[in-house]
């Protein structure tokens, strides 16, 4: 069934910033594929402790330029201080840009949690405002699922919540894959009066081995029986991708018919899995 682009679910896709000229091409065709989906924005991820502190500026600047897309760059705060935090901001409202994802970070192993001058989303959200006002559109991040260091979900929604109050105007999860998670987290939410967009992250499948790890770490969960399947592929990228495709677009439509705003789409700086899944669900392309 195909929407017309008004009925089209507010979406939107990340990206990371390359490291080659090569990267940068691939990146750019298809940053220019998925802009015909006519999405709310483009997000760009940062490292940690200031690592692709050029690269995300300098692919925020070109993405945006290219697709005329809003581009959101993301911004850490473990390992930065806040003079070079403050100086990203200004440069970042200095070329217009007016929407950023900010997030603590996760620092290599082995660098403790106090290095940096801000130690937690909330107190990145606080400066972000105390030294630029209403200027930017904040996005945090939740977790549905739980962040792996929380001690509890109740801990943890007490965290989100200082994000919020700290004034966050919308959140973007992790990626997950069974919806009841997230449905269960908006009606926390609700019950304590949180009521910013929380949007769902979506990760395409498309390789089980690199799935796997990412979920390890994060702490998503690959149901079992999404699991065994993908095992049983084995070398069979094909089918992989099929079944993915398949799952994430079941996953979407359920999220959407359970009342979620939009979707966010972790591209992995591919366009083909998130274009299959957007016709899947027909949000429509110019
Ligand atoms: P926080 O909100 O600070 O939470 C981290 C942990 O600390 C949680 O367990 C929380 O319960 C706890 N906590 C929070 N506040 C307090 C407090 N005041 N006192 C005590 N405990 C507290 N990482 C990158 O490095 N670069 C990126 O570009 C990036 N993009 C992302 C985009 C999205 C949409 C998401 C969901 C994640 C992204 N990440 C990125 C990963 C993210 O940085 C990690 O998940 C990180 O571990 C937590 O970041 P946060 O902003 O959620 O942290």
């Amino acid at each position: 069934m195909a929407n017309t682009i008004n009925n089209n679910p507010p979406i939107s896709f990340e990206f990371f910033p390359t490291k080659t000229a090569e990267g940068s091409q691939k990146l750019e065709l298809n940053a220019l594929s998925l802009a015909k989906y006519q999405p709310e924005f483009f997000s760009v991820t940062y490292g940690a402790g200031g690592s692709t502190r050029d690269r995300t500026l300098e692919t925020v600047l070109s993405t945006q330029k290219q697709t005329r897309i809003a581009t959101a760059p993301h911004l850490s705060c473990v390992g930065d201080s806040r003079e070079q935090i403050k100086e990203l901001l200004d440069f970042y409202r200095s070329k217009g840009i007016n929407r950023i994802v900010a997030l603590r970070g996760d620092l290599p192993s082995g660098m403790g949690l106090d290095r940096g001058e801000l130690r937690y989303g909330n107190e990145l959200v606080e400066f972000i405002r105390t030294e630029t006002g209403d200027h930017f559109h904040i996005e945090v991040a939740a977790y549905p699922e739980v962040h792996p260091q929380a001690p509890n979900m109740e801990k943890d929604l007490e965290n989100f919540r200082r994000k919020v109050d700290a004034g966050a105007n919308s959140a973007i999860t992790q990626y997950f894959f069974n919806p009841d998670s997230y449905f269960y987290f908006l009606e926390r939410t609700h019950s304590l009066g949180i009521d910013i967009p929380v949007i769902p992250g979506i990760m395409p499948i498309t390789n089980y081995t690199r799935l796997a790890r990412f979920s390890d770490a994060c702490g998503a969960e690959i149901p079992r029986w999404v699991r065994k399947q993908l095992e049983a592929y084995g070398d069979d990228i094909t089918s992989i991708k099929k079944f993915g495709e398949e799952v994430i677009t079941q996953l979407c439509e359920k999220l959407l018919k359970g009342g979620a705003s939009g979707l966010h789409f972790y591209t992995l700086n591919q366009a083909a899995p998130c274009q299959g899944i957007c016709d899947n669900l027909g949000i429509s392309a110019s």
